[in-house]
Formats: C-alpha cells, sequence, structure tokens
C-alpha cells in the first residue's frame, strides 16, 4: 500500500509538515509583535486554605489576546514560546506583571496574599532567570518571600547542572520553590531531600477522580503524607466540587485550588470577587 502510493504520500507528507513549520513561524512572528504591544494578560487564579476557607495566594496564569483569535490559553503558545526562545522576556514580563499586581493588592487590604508564577524549563535553566526574579521583586517592593515559583518535576530532573545552583540561589534569596503538577512526571523522589522545596502541588488528575477511584484517593492521601513528613506543604489543583475540597481538608490538605473555588479571571476583577467570596463564606470574620 505505502509503495503504491509512492512519491506522491513523500510529497503530501513533505508539504504538510512544511505547511506546519510555516504555521509555527507564523505563530512566533505574531508572538513577538504581541509582547511588544503588550498583548499578553495575567489572570488569577484564587489559593485558599482548606481550614478556614481564607485566600491565602493567587496563581498566574498568562493568556495571549491574540489579534485575530480572542483570548489564547497557554498550552498552545507556551511551547512555541519555549522552542523559539520568546518565553525568556515573555517571562520576565510575566514576573514582573505579577510581582505588580501582587503589590497592588497588598495594597488594597489584602497584605498577606502572595503569587505563584509559573516557570518553565528553558526559562528556569536560562542564565538571567534569577536576575529577572530579583528585579521583579525589587521593582514591585513586594518581599521576597511572597513570590512562588511553580516548577514542574522535569525541570528538576534535567540534566542541566545549574538546576541545584538556580534553586539555592533562589531560596537564599527567600523565594518559595513549589513543585507544579507533582506526581506525573518520570522522577525519583530523591530530589524531594536534596533540592530547597516549600511546597508540592497535587496534579489535577489525581483530584478529579479522588472520591470514585480509590487509587486515585490513595496517591492523593500519600502525597500529603510525604509531603508533611518532609515538611512541605501541599496545594491541590483542579478541584471542582464540594466533596473534593471535603476530603482534601479532611486528609490534611492545607491548601486547595480549583473551579470549586473560582476560575482564574482577570487582575483587576480580584478584589470584587473576594468581597463577594467573604460575604458568602465567613460573614463574621470578613476583614
Ligand atoms: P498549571 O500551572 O498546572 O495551571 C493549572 C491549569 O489548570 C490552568 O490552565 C487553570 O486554568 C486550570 N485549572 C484550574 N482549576 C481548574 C479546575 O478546577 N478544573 C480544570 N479542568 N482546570 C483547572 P491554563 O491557564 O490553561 O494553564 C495551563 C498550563 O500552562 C499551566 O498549567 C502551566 O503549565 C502553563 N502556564 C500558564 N501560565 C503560564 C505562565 O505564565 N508561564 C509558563 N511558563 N507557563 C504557564
Ligand atoms: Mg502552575
Ligand atoms: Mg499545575
Ligand atoms: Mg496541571
Amino acid at each position: 500500500q505505502a509503495k503504491d502510493a509512492g512519491r506522491g504520500v513523500y510529497r503530501f507528507y513533505d508539504s504538510d509538515l512544511d505547511k506546519k513549520t510555516r504555521a509555527v513561524s507564523r505563530l512566533q512572528a505574531q508572538m513577538f509583535k504581541s509582547i511588544q504591544k503588550k498583548h499578553f494578560v495575567l489572570h488569577y487564579q484564587p489559593i485558599v486554605e482548606t481550614e478556614t476557607s481564607k485566600l491565602v495566594g493567587v496563581e498566574a496564569l498568562v493568556r495571549w489576546e491574540h489579534p485575530g483569535q480572542g483570548l489564547v490559553g497557554p498550552r498552545t503558545f507556551i511551547p512555541i514560546a519555549e522552542s523559539s526562545g520568546l518565553i525568556i522576556v515573555l517571562g520576565e514580563w510575566i514576573l514582573k506583571q505579577a510581582c505588580r499586581q501582587l503589590k497592588e493588592y497588598q495594597d488594597s487590604g489584602l497584605e498577606h496574599l502572595s503569587v505563584s508564577v509559573n516557570i518553565s524549563a528553558v526559562q528556569f535553566n536560562h542564565e538571567k532567570l534569577f536576575e529577572h526574579v530579583a528585579a521583579a521583586i525589587d521593582q514591585s517592593g513586594i518581599l521576597p518571600s511572597q513570590l512562588e515559583l511553580e516548577i514542574t518535576e522535569s525541570t528538576l530532573m534535567s540534566t542541566a547542572t545549574q538546576v541545584n545552583e538556580t534553586l539555592q540561589k533562589l531560596s537564599e534569596l527567600g523565594v518559595k520553590l513549589c513543585v507544579d503538577d507533582f506526581g506525573t512526571g518520570y522522577s525519583s523522589l530523591a530530589y524531594l531531600k536534596r533540592f530547597p522545596l516549600n511546597r508540592l502541588k497535587i496534579d489535577r488528575s489525581f483530584i478529579q477522580e479522588v472520591l470514585r477511584n480509590q487509587d486515585d484517593a490513595a496517591i492523593t492521601r500519600a502525597i500529603i503524607t510525604m509531603a508533611k513528613a518532609l515538611r512541605l506543604e501541599v496545594v491541590a489543583e483542579g478541584v471542582e466540587t464540594d466533596q473534593q475540597f471535603a476530603f482534601l481538608r479532611n486528609h490534611g490538605c492545607e491548601t486547595v485550588q480549583g473551579f470549586f473555588v473560582s476560575r482564574p479571571m482577570p487582575g483587576e476583577k480580584l478584589l470584587q470577587w473576594h468581597q463577594r467570596y467573604c460575604a458568602s463564606h465567613d460573614p463574621a470574620g470578613a476583614d
């Protein structure tokens, strides 16, 4: 069959690949322009304490206000930003913007709020990362301990030799370090004792079925127990129902985020959301 098709198939495949390459280059060019024109925005998703329901942090999540396509999610463009190197300038902007926004929230009464920023592998391994983080903190006036960087297991396991050094420097600066999507990477657990980490974020894939699937429940409980034994904080992502929330609270998971609490929202919506949230959760202690 393949032989019959002969050169035709080859040429078809070739031009198909060509099309893909051109589409990627076009996206890269558009992204480059969008960075200059500030067509990227950050949305913020609340992170709340299970015990008290109190808002303790927000995760910054980038979106692209694409000229023709509306709001584009990061899963489409972060990989392209990574492969083209654009992630460095984009990531630098994200860090600055997230810290600046946090300072605004703090000045508006959310004094103890912290912000979590996702750092991709290429960005983490770039020589300028530390400088960019330190500058974002300095220029915004937040405390280093109020910024958390989310790093995936694969970033931690990369063979890049400076991983440990970078983590140590960030940790000495006072920045918090969180392992994102915990439990989904191909990794050994040895890095948990080797690196100066502060928090594990249980991946959404375990939370989704946590009430129906015994294995997911067992893994989730095990992660919480292990984190506590290692003096790491735990946060669960992708919490969509009150039962999932209750399960996590009952098993000692300190903080959660997910659609059950709130979807990510534009920065200017958070304070209003918080007022409504306090009114419906703790009318007495909404301070
Ligand atoms: P992530 O860091 O694991 O972020 C969580 C993702 O899950 C977000 O998708 C969020 O909107 C979504 N989510 C939150 N709660 C729920 C829920 O209850 N149910 C469901 N189904 N989904 C929920 P988003 O914003 O599309 O981001 C996707 C990924 O893109 C992120 O995964 C992160 O890896 C990456 N990303 C996002 N923003 C940035 C950024 O500023 N820099 C970098 N390097 N990567 C980013
Ligand atoms: Mg994250
Ligand atoms: Mg995650
Ligand atoms: Mg995830």
